[in-house]
Formats: C-alpha cells, sequence, structure tokens
C-alpha cells in the first residue's frame, strides 16, 4: 500500500469510528486526497448525522440597509463612499416596505446586512427589528453580521454585549456568520485591514451564543489564503462551538473579484473543484457543527447540486433579493420551484426550514 493510501486509510478509519482529525489530517484531505475518496468520506459523516434523504432550504431574502462604508475591504464591491452618487441609507419604512414584499412571497428569514455607516445610532438597529417582529410576526430577523454588531458597539460606546442584550429585547435571536472571511490575522490584515481580528469576530459569537442567540459561520475563500489558512478557520470555528455549541451552520462561498481592489491580485472565482473539497473538508472536520450549507448561489445551480453529494445537507436560501455579489458582477436568481427541482434531481426530498432549521413542510 502506498504512504499516501496508508494515511487515507488511517484517517478514514478515524472519521467513520466517530473520532475527530486534527488540523495536519484536515490539510492532508484537502491537498492530497482524490476528490470522490473525500465525498465518500464527507458522505459518510452527513449520513451518521442525518440519515434522512432529506434536504433542506429556507424562503429567505438578503436586502441592504446601507451601502455607506468607511471600512473598505479590499474583497468588496458593494461599498460605497457618504458622498458617493450611489451611496445610500435607507430609512426603518423603506426597509420595511423591502420585508413586506418578501413576506409576501413568502420568506421566514430576512438577512439584512449594510455597510460599517457611523450616521446610524443604535436607536436604527432597534428600531429595524423591533418593527420587522411587530409587523412580521412570521418572519425571523436574521440581521447584522459580527463586525456590524462592534461597529453599533463603537458609535453607541456600549459593550457588545450591550448591544446583543439590547438587540435582544427588540425581538432578534439568531446572527448571520458574515464578516469571517478568512479566520486567520494574517490574511485578514492583508484583505480588510479595518475590519477586526480573529479574536475579535470570535468574541462577538461567543457572547452571542452566551446570551442564547444561534449564529451561522461563513467563509470566503479563494484569493490570498493558503490551505493552511483554511484549516485553521474550520479549528477556530469548531473550538468555538466545542465551548458554545451556538453554531447551526457553516457556509462556505468563494470570493468574486469583479469590481474590486483585490482583483489586482485574483482575477478568477475559485472553481467547483476547490468548494466541492471545502464543502467536504468542512463536513468531516467540523464534527461538531449540525449543518453544512451548500449554496446554488455562489457557485451556480449545478456545483450547488452536486454539492449534496459532498456532505452538505441544506441548500441555504431561495435569496428573493441579493445585492453584495451583484456589486461584483455577480447574478444568479432561482425560484421555489427551481430550489424543489435541483434537490430532487440530486435524488433528496426538499424541506423547507425556518432560520433555526425547524422543518416548515416537505415536498
Ligand atoms: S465587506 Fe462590509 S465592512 Fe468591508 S467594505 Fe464591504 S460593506 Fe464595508
Amino acid at each position: 500500500m502506498s504512504e499516501r493510501a496508508k494515511v487515507l486509510k488511517g484517517v478514514q478509519e478515524k472519521v467513520m469510528a466517530g473520532q475527530r482529525i486534527g488540523p495536519d489530517e484536515g490539510l492532508y484531505l484537502l491537498q492530497r486526497t482524490d476528490l470522490l475518496d473525500l465525498a465518500s468520506l464527507a458522505n459518510a459523516v452527513r449520513f451518521r448525522l442525518h440519515p434522512e434523504k432529506v434536504v433542506t432550504f429556507v424562503v429567505d431574502t438578503n436586502p441592504n440597509y446601507t451601502n455607506v462604508c468607511e471600512t473598505g475591504c479590499l474583497f468588496c464591491a458593494f461599498h460605497r463612499k457618504p458622498t458617493d452618487p450611489d451611496a445610500y441609507t435607507r430609512s426603518v419604512e423603506e426597509v420595511m416596505a423591502k420585508i413586506e414584499w418578501a413576506a409576501r412571497q413568502g420568506a421566514t428569514t430576512v438577512l439584512l446586512q449594510g455597510g460599517h455607516n457611523s450616521d446610524l445610532p443604535l436607536d436604527y438597529y432597534l428600531d429595524l427589528v423591533r418593527t420587522t417582529r411587530r409587523r412580521f410576526p412570521g418572519v425571523a430577523p436574521h440581521f447584522f453580521s459580527a463586525t456590524e454588531v462592534r461597529e453599533m458597539a463603537r458609535v453607541s460606546g456600549l459593550s457588545v454585549r450591550e448591544v446583543l442584550e439590547k438587540l435582544k429585547e427588540a425581538g432578534q435571536h439568531t446572527l448571520p456568520g458574515g464578516g469571517a472571511e478568512i479566520l486567520t490575522d494574517r490574511v485578514r490584515r492583508r484583505i480588510s485591514p479595518k475590519k477586526g481580528s480573529v479574536d475579535e469576530w470570535v468574541e462577538v459569537h461567543r457572547v452571542a451564543h452566551q446570551l442564547g442567540y444561534k449564529t451561522t459561520a461563513t467563509m470566503m475563500y479563494g484569493h490570498l489564503e493558503t490551505p493552511e489558512d483554511i484549516v485553521q478557520h474550520l479549528e477556530v470555528i469548531r473550538r468555538l462551538q466545542d465551548e458554545t455549541d451556538g453554531f447551526t451552520a457553516f457556509i462556505p462561498w468563494s470570493f468574486k473579484p469583479a469590481n474590486t481592489r483585490l482583483w489586482k491580485w485574483v482575477q478568477e472565482p475559485a472553481g467547483p473543484n476547490q468548494y466541492l473539497r471545502i464543502i467536504a473538508l468542512a463536513r468531516v472536520y467540523l464534527d461538531n457543527f449540525p449543518h453544512i450549507q451548500a449554496s446554488w448561489f455562489s457557485e451556480g445551480k449545478k456545483t450547488g447540486q452536486v454539492a449534496l453529494h459532498f456532505g452538505a445537507d441544506d441548500l441555504g436560501g431561495t435569496l428573493i433579493e441579493e445585492n453584495v455579489h451583484k456589486a461584483a458582477g455577480y447574478v444568479n436568481t432561482t425560484t421555489l420551484d427551481e430550489v424543489l427541482l435541483l434537490i430532487r434531481e440530486a435524488g433528496f426530498r426538499p424541506a423547507q426550514r425556518t432560520t433555526l432549521y425547524e422543518m416548515l413542510r416537505y415536498f
């Protein structure tokens, strides 16, 4: 047996026995294993956790409240300076009109995000949550990533804990996992030097979990990271999950370079091979995460569908509205019927879920 086959056999035996793999083994799987061997390992873990041939999705929308941002991440095509002609900040009523439109189409989750705009007081954010809860009881406000919460704390002079307590009192129970990009300070310093450190991102999620929030963890790869950075990212979120058990899902996507300053270094998005490797590695490595989310949106419908055979048990949201990828020249849309078809074609039964992965209906 070759050295490579021996290492793979060792990792397979460990994973099949329900044991945890370490960073070196993760790196080996990411870099050196045949893709289909990795898929088979990930699938085994997926069906151990979720034995039914069911794939979930959520009916959701991703509107934005402002594109004004002072942070200027090199990978971002969405942000604008306050003086730019296409800069905007929406009133609470304007955001509610978007939520109402999505709710009429059946949305149960609204992922609302925006830039770091220091003109917005904490009351604006609390009003967004309270008004959503009052007017649309069937909609979960899945608002504001960790870095926006830190911005609210900075502007209001409160601590992150106090801000999260106030958002919770207003009716918010989950946070999206955006702003993670790659959770190593080496990469963050290069692609988003003003966006905060790994510890700061982790601390927001830690405090949120302590207060009873559920959150997701994301990863944006395919720029200046190394395979070691990817494994380190998984290690960081796995450790926090051991401590708090507050993550519901892991959601990776590839960097889209058009219209960004990072385009100078990276002109092409990473392809399906890397996406499928990361999905499968995540399913094996994140043994304490209940769900791994594939995306029809960020990687294309066929790749998203194939990822369901690489360990993912969820196909994300129907995304009635999305503007961040659109700003980077990447547009993709779907319908409920198409999501059902993608899941069925892949050999699974579709089920609509809530933000917290409770089942709403089987199709
Ligand atoms: S990614 Fe977010 S924080 Fe960074 S520039 Fe864009 S809007 Fe601002």
